[in-house]
């Protein structure tokens, strides 16, 4: 056995892998968990923005990486790619720090600083994350590629041991709640320790890879793009996706053409057009690709359907940052065997779940593999999608008749991430190996990229129905309670008596726009 080849069978470099990624995972779910309530409390918004925010906020990390994946084929490798997307993630959480630091004293530098440390955090995802994906698959030679399953479902372990631990450490140290009032200065730690990880994921990378992440002959992997490698085309196939100056063109005027029909037609922001427009685009500009045999198009079109179903998964499934997690705060008891949950942990569940049932969940397969009785993936994806359904159904029926003062019990949002996890774990692992294995290679990234946008669009949507709940724990409904019609006294159609002026600053709610 070779030495870059553990006890395991499979490569040490999976683990380097494994222990990056879990950081950055870490680092993305932990301050996941806290955004939308750090924007809602701290930076005085509306939840219906801070729900906007968050989907157009996710959807672009997965917009990102169709660039992040050029830049390292075309330029920097996997590897340099890696670790530039740790480090812009790492400044990214930082900035989030000191927004979450300043804010008291100046809300719109916080403002500004939350801006740029979004948009640094989007790039930085966008260059990590297709990147140490493709290199899990690349540290498996041709004849080894039978164990990519099992790799990809420890890799999967490993993203969701990260989330786990993000999800439980930022809102121990940034979601705290003295005496039922809520320390809205306490939100930095959370953005600090996510920041942290991220280096620490970077420095473990940096430090390791050159001994691990290598050939079973010792030799570098994801360095430098190299012009010819062939090594992973079938002899006499053709290698790269040349397309023709009508098609570019036509794809250039759709993009345009759907971006305004989404912003001025739809009504949907900036964002969000973006994000619809390129992913229809792409996927058009590929399917119409004149050396497309009959097969490979078929092929292309079936990953079109699943691509276009899982959008409404992801939509229903994002929601744990935002509505659920609005829900967590202020309508629901969160008392678990005796320890009062601060509301942003409450997602822990999904991380918590996919650790303890990806196994058995792919022993299922194996199992039922071996009995020629594995379904096929489009029914997985379709249970998948059945139990997501199931989960809001049930969530549903729990808050019929809460009203706006009743609590719903935390075991019900238990039950859903439960269910939820069992549909991610029919669904997510399996479209992405569907893509790699219906995708004709010169196509590959394209259609990876596709599907990412199909990820990345039910984001947007899951921010758009994030949005539509009714809101009860920002600062206007705050205001509302006390009697006070808070967007009146912004737009300066009322004026406040002194009494209601200490009632506000009694209950932390400002009186400024941020
Ligand atoms: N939870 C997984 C991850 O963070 C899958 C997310 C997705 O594919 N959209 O990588």
């Amino acid at each position: 056995m070779s030495e870059s080849v553990a006890k395991s069978g499979h490569p040490k470099g999976l683990w380097v892998l494994f222990g990056t990624e879990m950081w950055e995972r870490f680092n993305f779910y932990g301050m996941r968990a806290i955004l939308t309530l750090f924007l809602v409390n701290s930076l005085m918004m509306k939840e219906e923005d801070a729900s906007l925010i968050y989907g157009g906020f996710l959807g672009l990390c997965y917009l990102t990486p169709m660039l992040g994946g050029f830049i390292s084929d075309r330029f920097f490798g996997n590897r340099n790619c890696i670790l530039l997307g740790g480090l812009m993630m790492a400044i990214g959480q930082f900035l989030l720090f000191i927004s979450a630091s300043v804010f008291g004293n100046n809300i719109s530098l916080a403002t500004i600083l939350m801006w740029s440390a979004l948009g640094i955090i989007v790039f930085g995802n966008g260059f990590f994350k297709p990147n140490i994906s493709s290199m899990v698959g690349s540290l498996y030679p041709k004849q080894e590629k039978s164990k990519l399953d099992t790799a990809f479902t420890i890799f999967y372990m490993g993203i969701n041991l990260g989330a786990f631990l993000g999800q439980l450490i930022c809102p121990i140290v940034g979601d705290v709640k003295v005496d039922g009032i809520r320390d809205i200065h306490a939100f930095k730690w959370g953005f600090l320790a996510a920041s942290v990880a991220m280096l620490i994921g970077t420095v473990v990378f940096y430090v390791l890879k050159d001994k691990y992440v290598v050939t079973p002959e010792g030799k570098e992997l994801g360095g430098l793009p190299s012009k010819n490698d062939t090594s992973d085309y079938e002899e006499g196939e053709s290698q790269k996706a040349v397309f023709s100056k009508n098609a570019l063109i036509g794809a250039v005027v759709a993009f345009i053409g759907l971006g305004l029909m989404f912003h001025y037609v739809v009504g949907q922001n900036f964002i969000y057009s973006l994000i619809y427009a390129s992913g229809l685009s792409l996927a058009g500009l590929i399917i119409s690709d004149t050396s497309l045999t009959k097969v490979e198009r078929d092929r292309i079109l079936v990953i079109y359907i699943v691509a276009f179903f899982v959008i409404f998964f992801w939509a229903a499934f994002e929601q744990a940052g935002s509505s659920l997690t609005f829900i967590a705060d202020n309508q629901t008891d969160r008392n678990f065997f005796g320890y009062n949950m601060p509301p942003s942990m409450v997602q822990i569940f999904n991380g918590l779940f996919v650790v303890a049932f990806a196994v058995p969940f792919s022993m299922l397969w194996d199992y039922l593999r071996s009995k020629d009785r594995e379904p096929i993936s489009p029914v997985k994806q379709a249970v998948g999608l059945g139990l997501i359904a199931l989960s809001y159904f049930i969530i549903a029926y729990n808050v019929k008749d809460l009203g706006n003062d009743g609590f719903l019990a935390i075991k019900w949002l238990i039950l859903l991430y439960l269910i939820q996890t069992c549909a991610e774990l029919c669904l997510s692992p399996i479209g992405l190996s569907l893509v790699g294995k219906l995708s004709p290679k010169r196509f590959s990234s394209l259609l990876y990229g596709v599907f990412f946008l199909s990820n990345a669009s039910g984001y947007a949507l899951a921010g758009t129905l994030g949005s539509i709940l009714p809101a009860t724990g920002d600062k206007f409904n705050k205001a509302k309670e006390l009697g006070i019609d808070l967007q009146a006294v912004l737009d300066k159609t009322v004026t406040l008596t002194a009494e209601q002026v200490a009632l506000l600053e009694q209950n932390q709610i400002s009186t400024s726009n941020p």
